[in-house]
Order: C-alpha cells, then sequence, then structure tokens
C-alpha cells in the first residue's frame, strides 16, 4: 500500500465520519471501524469513496483488547502498514454521582479510556515503523473542566490528555506525535437530546461564538494533525469548541 494507512474508531457516525472523509479526501487509506451500526458505517464508506478516497470497514468493540488486536493484526497484513490511529469511539452515560451505577462507570471507562490504551498497544508496533507515525486522541471540554453528571465521562476524557502526554514523550523518538482534540459542544447523535430547546438557548450564551460546532470543525483540527505540516506538534490538546474553554 503506498498511501498512508489510517484507523478511525467509531467512524460511523458523528465526529468519526468527518474524521474519516477529511483522511480519505487527503488521500489516506480510512479503515472504518464501527460497533453495532453496520449501515451508517457503509455510508461512511460511501461517502469516502464519492469524495475520491478509499477505505474498509473494521467492525469490533475497542472495548475488547483480543478483538482489537485482532483487527490491527489484521489491517497489518493486509495493508503492510498502519500510519494513523483516531481513537474517537465514545459513549456517554450520564448521572449524578449518587445515581451512577458501578456497571456504567465501568462501561464509561472501558469505551473511552480502556478503548483508547487497547488501540495505542496494539497499533504502535505499526505506528513506530511509519515514517510520520500520528496518534490523535479524541477528549472533551468535559475532561478539562468537568461537568455535573458526567462523571465517569470526564474521568475517562481526562484519562485519555494522561495518556497522550505520556504517549508523546514514550513514541517521539520514532517521529510517532500523539495529541489530543477536545470538542466542546458539537451537534451529533451523542448531544442531540442536550441541544434542543430551552438548553440550546442557555448553551449559546456560553459560547463566545454563539453556535453550536459541527462534526467537521473537528475533523478539520485532525486533518491539520495528521498532516506532515503538525510534525513538531505533539502533546498538546487542541480545543475546538468556540471559545467555550480558553
Ligand atoms: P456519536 O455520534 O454517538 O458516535 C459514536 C461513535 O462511536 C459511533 O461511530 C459508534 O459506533 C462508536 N462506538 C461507540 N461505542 C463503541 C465501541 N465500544 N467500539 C467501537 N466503536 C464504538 O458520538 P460523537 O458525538 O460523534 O462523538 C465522537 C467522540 O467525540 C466521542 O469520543 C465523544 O466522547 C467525543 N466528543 C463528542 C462531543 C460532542 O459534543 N458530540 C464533544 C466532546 C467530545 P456505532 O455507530 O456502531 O454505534
Amino acid at each position: 500500500m503506498d498511501k498512508r494507512v489510517a484507523l478511525v474508531t467509531g467512524g460511523s457516525r458523528g465526529i468519526g465520519r468527518a474524521i474519516a472523509i477529511a483522511l480519505g479526501q487527503d488521500g489516506l487509506f480510512v479503515v472504518v471501524n464501527y460497533t453495532s451500526n453496520e449501515g451508517a458505517a457503509a455510508e461512511t464508506l460511501a461517502k469516502i469513496k464519492e469524495a475520491g478516497g478509499d477505505g474498509a470497514l473494521a467492525r469490533f468493540d475497542v472495548a475488547d483488547a483480543a478483538a482489537v488486536d485482532a483487527a490491527v493484526k489484521q489491517i497489518g497484513t493486509e495493508h503492510g502498514r498502519l500510519d494513523v490511529l483516531v481513537n474517537n469511539a465514545g459513549i456517554a452515560i450520564d448521572g449524578l454521582l449518587m445515581r451512577t451505577k458501578k456497571e456504567d462507570w465501568q462501561r464509561t471507562l472501558d469505551v473511552n479510556l480502556s478503548g483508547a490504551f487497547h488501540c495505542c498497544k496494539a497499533a504502535s508496533r505499526y505506528l513506530l515503523k511509519a515514517k510520520d507515525g500520528r496518534i490523535i486522541n479524541i477528549s472533551s471540554v468535559v475532561g478539562e473542566q468537568g461537568n455535573a453528571g458526567q462523571v465517569s465521562y470526564a474521568a475517562a476524557k481526562a484519562g485519555l490528555i494522561g495518556i497522550t502526554r505520556t504517549l508523546a514523550r514514550e513514541l517521539a523518538s520514532r517521529a510517532v506525535t500523539v495529541n489530543c482534540v477536545a470538542p466542546g459542544f458539537i451537534e451529533t447523535d451523542m448531544t442531540a437530546a442536550h441541544v434542543q430547546g430551552d438548553n440550546r438557548e442557555a448553551l449559546l450564551k456560553q459560547i463566545p461564538l454563539g453556535r453550536i460546532g459541527a462534526a467537521e470543525d473537528v475533523a478539520e483540527a485532525v486533518r491539520f494533525l495528521v498532516s506532515p505540516k503538525a510534525s513538531y506538534i505533539t502533546g498538546q490538546v487542541v480545543r475546538v469548541n468556540g471559545g467555550l474553554l480558553m
């Protein structure tokens, strides 16, 4: 494979889909991961191809270390390389501390944080061989400033910043850069229930740029961090939040 190969976790919908399309447009071969929504994943791949790019689908649960290992090995065997990993797959199970069940805490950590760990570990042997390896972790404004009702999600997203800074140091000698992108409020399935009616008005008042973000706003930051132009940027948290947190 002459093209750089990228794995985008949770690429079937929302932010992951926009990232997958952007990287496809930039000439990368994009492996679109998803866990259940095959139709949406196929639609992402079709959009990549419509835009002149190429890619493949990979169904696995990022929380399942063995499944991640097998999928990454398959990418290595089929394409001979893996240059870019975007850890985007995520879920939010919201609830105030006293109402948060242990199982919900655990699943949120398993998908958002352990999922990224498993993918970094499995991909690292290929990334170290790549000329210009890249890891991008999708964190959140909530990981930096917290949010009442999101204790598990905030812990996972803050943890991603720790993984980012640690791996940025561990992998730097082999020119692999590791960065976080921390979105604010972005209009996707995940936030659909939160950005309606009165809630939307209240949110807009907190955002200096006066709008909810689009998935493409996040994808453009990832596109830049993946490009050769960003080769001297590592260990950073790039905020894409309309000024919500400065
Ligand atoms: P979304 O629309 O709900 O999409 C979530 C994606 O993750 C889907 O592709 C889903 O696959 C995949 N996924 C979920 N669990 C998975 C698992 N166990 N293994 C593999 N894939 C899994 O979410 P989004 O809003 O685009 O969010 C994407 C990322 O950005 C998440 O990490 C989220 O925390 C972060 N983020 C979002 C916002 C926001 O305002 N939207 C703000 C800050 C950070 P299926 O289609 O198969 O279910």
